[in-house]
């Protein structure tokens, strides 16, 4: 056994649909980043939301006045040395959907009922046009018999990614489609949890939400130590100073060094205070 017991004891299939679930509904945030510019940044895009209801509450509490000319000034996104975040992002995108669109054709050849014969009103035999039309139906890419190796039609991998990864999710937990499909062998059923697995693992690295951290370009404003910040997904971000206990910064009942939750906002706060100070 190479699986922990933990991961081994969720059912397989329930397995495979939850990782499939994740790549499509991340899928949009995926490629928006291809289009972002090049700069790797922190927070990731996620928590930006939740910083934004912090300000929002500071604003509440706060003068109005004073408040809105900080807040306008806050820089929710933080950029780091330059790297190629949207060319990781691209090659992620292009990865998983190679990947799931390939897997969608292979398990179709193997569970989906090919296309019933017809009569048509000569009574040649022909395929039955409703059934072919099904739209349950996964069609994989038709290419030309002859001629250049062009595709003639992209099939079902017309409908993007989202769609794939729906007809996976209902080919793995075995939903029932009238006889158009066959119960998916244990073999396959493996092989489907696994590119799953590997596509969420490559959608969330490209997007820097596998729990990595990140080195803040920015010194800590206080002590000059080193920033390093840190998400989980659906987690809280957290800064720390490799300070630790020594950083300066102001405690306040927190961890010496440690910000997260409304204590991002001083942190972010005075690095724009920095930031905007004149170069000596
Ligand atoms: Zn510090």
């Amino acid at each position: 056994m190479t699986t922990t017991l933990a991961y081994a004891s969720v059912p397989v299939a329930h397995r495979a649909a939850v990782d499939l679930a994740a790549v499509r509904e991340q899928w949009g945030d995926l490629l928006a980043a291809i289009g972002r510019r090049p700069a790797a940044e922190w927070p990731p895009r996620e928590c930006t939301g939740f910083l934004d209801q912090l300000a929002a509450d500071d604003r509440a509490e706060d003068d109005e006045q004073s408040a809105e000319a900080m807040i306008g000034r806050l820089p929710l996104v933080l950029r780091e040395h330059p790297a190629p975040l949207n060319l990781d992002a691209l090659d992620a995108a292009i990865e998983v959907e190679r990947e799931l669109f390939d897997l969608a054709d292979v398990v179709a050849e193997q569970v989906q009922r090919s296309v019933r014969p017809a009569r048509d009103s000569r009574g040649r035999c022909v395929p039955d046009q409703a059934d072919a039309a099904d739209p349950a139906r996964w069609h994989p890419p038709t290419h030309r018999d002859a001629g250049p190796a062009s595709a003639a039609s992209a099939g079902s991998r017309g409908f993007g990614l989202h769609w794939a990864a729906v007809w996976l999710e209902g080919r793995a937990l075995g939903e029932a489609c009238g006889d158009l499909f066959e119960p998916m062998p244990a073999r396959l059923l493996d092989d489907v949890a696994a590119t799953a697995r590997r596509a969420r693992r490559t959608v969330e690295r490209a997007l820097g939400r596998d729990g990595r951290t990140t080195s803040l370009a920015e010194a800590c404003p206080w002590c000059g130590g080193s920033l390093t910040g840190r998400a989980r997904p659906g987690g809280e971000p957290v800064v720390t100073c490799s300070t630790g206990e020594q950083c300066s910064a102001p405690a306040d009942g927190r961890r010496c060094g440690e910000w997260r939750g409304a204590d991002l906002v001083t942190l972010w706060a005075a690095l724009a205070d920095v930031r905007e100070r004149p170069a000596a």
